[in-house]
């Protein structure tokens, strides 16, 4: 794809997706990281919903140790996976009181040794609760970057420093959302809204989707 529809894209898709975040509900650095650790396979709807009253009681790594792994598990009983993901949350708890005072560390070095952190997850807190210009490759992102051409690669660390390489900073802080926001309501996976999609013509997949007619 050639430079220029690719800043063409990211201008539409700044355009469009006037609210370029998150939509998984955080207040603190700390909160983030539990919400994105417990939305590995599954919905932000989902983990918003368990983490309103666990952060209400709950929402620093002190707390969450105090409250132990039964009560932790409770709480996020509905979310998919939540065994293996309450127990890296008391680990990575220990872990942030014991070497970090009880705060987020501010260093991808430093998050993905954390339990349950993995590259797209710290990517993800360094751009989002730091404002860094990190771009994490998520299912949607991998998948609208292929589509689209406009940064193909055969896994998401490809994608990622091809991202890395073809956005200008001016877009970083963004691309994120915007793409992957993308990727969940209109380049979605099994049936892409093409006849309604934003970068139409500038998209270079072969099969794109229109409605019947
Ligand atoms: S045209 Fe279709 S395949 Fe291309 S980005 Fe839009 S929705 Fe995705």
């Amino acid at each position: 794809m050639k430079q220029a529809s690719r800043i063409e894209i990211l201008e539409r898709l700044k355009d469009h997706i006037k609210d370029p975040t998150t939509e998984l509900v955080y207040q603190t650095p700390f909160e983030l990281l539990i919400a994105v650790v417990l939305s590995a396979q599954a919905t932000d709807v989902s983990v918003n919903k368990a983490t309103k009253p666990l952060f209400a009681i709950a929402n620093t790594p002190e707390q969450i140790l105090a409250l132990g792994l039964d009560k932790l598990k409770e709480h996020i009983r509905t979310i998919g996976l939540y065994n293996s993901k309450a127990a890296n949350i008391m680990k990575t708890c220990q872990l942030l009181v014991d070497k970090y005072n009880g705060e987020v560390p501010e260093n991808f070095d430093q998050l993905i040794e954390l339990p349950g952190v993995g590259r797209k997850t710290a990517n993800v807190i360094l751009n989002t609760a730091f404002g860094w210009p990190t771009i994490a490759v998520d299912t949607h992102i991998f998948r609208v970057c292929n589509r689209t051409r406009f940064a193909p690669g055969k896994n998401v660390e490809e994608v990622e420093q091809k991202l890395l390489k073809v956005v200008p900073d001016e877009y970083k802080i963004n691309c994120h959302h915007w793409l992957i926001l993308h990727g969940r309501y209109t380049c979605i996976a099994r049936k892409p809204r093409c006849g309604s999609c934003v970068i139409e013509d500038l998209c270079e997949y072969k099969d794109k989707v229109y409605p019947e007619t």
